[in-house]
C-alpha cells in the first residue's frame, strides 16, 4: 500500500523510514529535485498546486498526509476529494493561520498568551495598549521556526516591525517570561483512541528548536495533555500532533500546535517503545496504536546549518545519529541526534557534549 505525503523534507524521509518495514511504500510531492525523502519513494517533483501532480499523488495513495502545515490548502482540500486526507484538512485550516489558531485555543478553553489581531498599522498602537511591552508581532500565516515575527520593545519598534513583516495580517501578542518551553505530542487512531508521549522541555535558538528532553512524569504532563485532548476531539483528529506551550509558574500558555509529526517528538525513534513516525502512520491507516511509553530517558539536539562527523557523535555513548541527507545553508535543520539511556543523569551529562558538537 502506497502512503502519498505532501512535502519531502526529512519529516517525510522519517516517516518513511518508520512505514517501509511496515510493508508500506511512499510517494512525495515536493518541488525541490534535491528534497531528501526521494530516495525512499516515489518522488514527484513539482509544486504543490499542481493538478495533474495531486491527480497522480491520490490515484496510487491508500492515503494522504502532510509533513508541513503550509501545504497550500485548496490543493490539500481537492486531494482530499479523490483520497482520505489525514490529518483533515480543518487542522490544517487552523494551524496555518495564528489568529484562528489562537482564536480555536480560546474557544476550547485553552489558555494562550494575550494577542490582538492586527491588520492595519493605524491599529498597532491601540493593540499594545492591550498587550503591554514588550510584545511580539507575527504574521498570521507562513511562519514557523521564529519566521514572520518581530519583537516589539516600545512604540517607536511598532510600524518598522510592521514594514519589516511586509504589513501582512498579523497579530500582536504579549511577550511571556517564560521559565521554560514544553510541548506535547499526541496521537489519535481513527476509531478516537487517544495516547501521549511525555512532556518534552524545548529550547530554541534563534527561534529554532536546538534541544528537547523528555520529561516522563513532569507536574505539567496532565494540563498539556487536557489541551491537547480537547483539540484533537475538536478537530475529529487523526495521525500525530504536537501542541506547544509557554511554561509561567503553573500554568500553560498555548503558543502553536502542528498537525503532523513534530521536532519535538523525534527522541521518540529511539526513546519509546513506538515511535511518533510508526504511530502517525498507524493512525492513518486506521491500524492499532502503538505503546508511547519511553524506554528510560532521551535528549534531542537538533544539528542546524552545519552537520557535525558521524565518527564525533557516534563516539558518544548512547546516542544515535541521524543524518537527512540535505545540503548545508545556514538555519537549515540537517540532521539530529539522540541520546536514550537509563537514567536521567546519563542523558544529562552527554547532552552538553552533543550541543558542543553542534555549534562547532
Ligand atoms: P513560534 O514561531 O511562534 O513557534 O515562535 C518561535 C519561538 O519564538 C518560540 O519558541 C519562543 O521561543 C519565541 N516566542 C514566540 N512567541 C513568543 C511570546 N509571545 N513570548 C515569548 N517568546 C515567544
Amino acid at each position: 500500500m502506497i502512503v502519498g505525503v505532501l512535502g519531502a523534507g526529512q519529516l517525510a524521509r522519517m516517516l518513511a523510514l518508520a512505514g517501509r518495514p511496515l510493508g508500506l511504500d511512499f510517494a512525495f510531492l515536493s518541488p525541490d529535485p534535491d528534497s531528501c525523502a526521494a530516495a525512499l519513494g516515489r518522488h514527484i517533483c513539482a509544486d504543490f498546486d499542481d493538478e495533474a501532480a495531486l491527480a497522480r499523488l491520490a490515484a496510487d495513495a491508500a492515503v494522504v498526509t502532510y509533513e508541513f502545515e503550509n501545504a497550500p490548502l485548496a490543493g490539500a482540500r481537492r486531494l482530499g476529494e479523490r483520497v482520505t486526507l489525514l490529518p483533515p484538512a480543518p487542522a490544517l485550516a487552523a494551524a496555518q493561520d495564528r489568529l484562528e489558531e489562537k482564536r480555536l485555543f480560546r474557544a476550547l478553553g485553552v489558555e494562550t498568551p494575550t494577542f490582538v489581531p492586527v491588520d492595519d498599522p493605524a491599529r498597532l498602537a491601540d493593540a499594545a495598549g492591550r498587550t503591554g511591552y514588550p510584545a511580539v508581532l507575527k504574521t498570521r500565516r507562513m511562519g514557523y521556526d521564529g519566521k514572520g515575527q518581530a519583537i516589539v520593545r516600545d512604540e517607536a519598534d511598532l510600524e518598522p516591525a510592521w514594514t519589516r513583516l511586509g504589513g501582512a495580517p498579523s497579530i500582536l501578542e504579549a511577550f511571556v517570561p517564560y521559565e521554560r518551553e514544553v510541548s506535547i505530542v499526541a496521537v489519535r487512531a481513527r476509531d478516537g483512541r487517544t495516547a501521549f508521549y511525555p512532556l518534552c522541555e524545548n529550547t530554541h535558538r534563534d527561534g529554532i528548536l536546538r534541544l528537547s528532553v523528555a520529561r516522563p512524569d513532569d507536574p505539567m504532563e496532565a494540563a498539556a495533555q487536557a489541551g491537547a485532548r480537547r483539540l484533537l476531539e475538536a478537530l475529529d483528529y487523526v495521525g500525530v500532533l504536537a501542541l506547544e506551550f509557554f511554561q509561567v509558574g503553573g500554568r500553560l500558555l498555548a503558543n502553536e500546535f502542528a498537525p503532523r509529526v513534530h521536532n519535538s517528538g523525534h527522541w521518540t525513534i529511539e526513546g519509546a517503545e513506538c515511535s511518533q513516525f510508526e504511530n502517525h502512520l498507524r493512525a492513518i491507516m486506521g491500524w492499532p496504536l502503538g505503546a508511547t511509553d519511553p524506554i528510560g530517558w532521551a535528549a534531542m539536539v537538533n544539528f542546524i546549518g552545519t552537520l557535525p562527523a558521524a565518527a564525533e557523535v557516534l563516539a558518544l555513548p548512547h546516542v544515535h545519529f541521524h543524518d537527512y541527507g540535505k545540503a548545508p545553508r545556514p538555519g537549515r535543520k540537517l540532521g539530529h541526534a539522540t541520546v536514550r539511556a537509563d537514567s536521567a543523569e546519563d542523558v544529562a551529562r552527554i547532552v552538553p557534549e552533543l550541543l558542543r558538537l553542534a555549534s562547532s
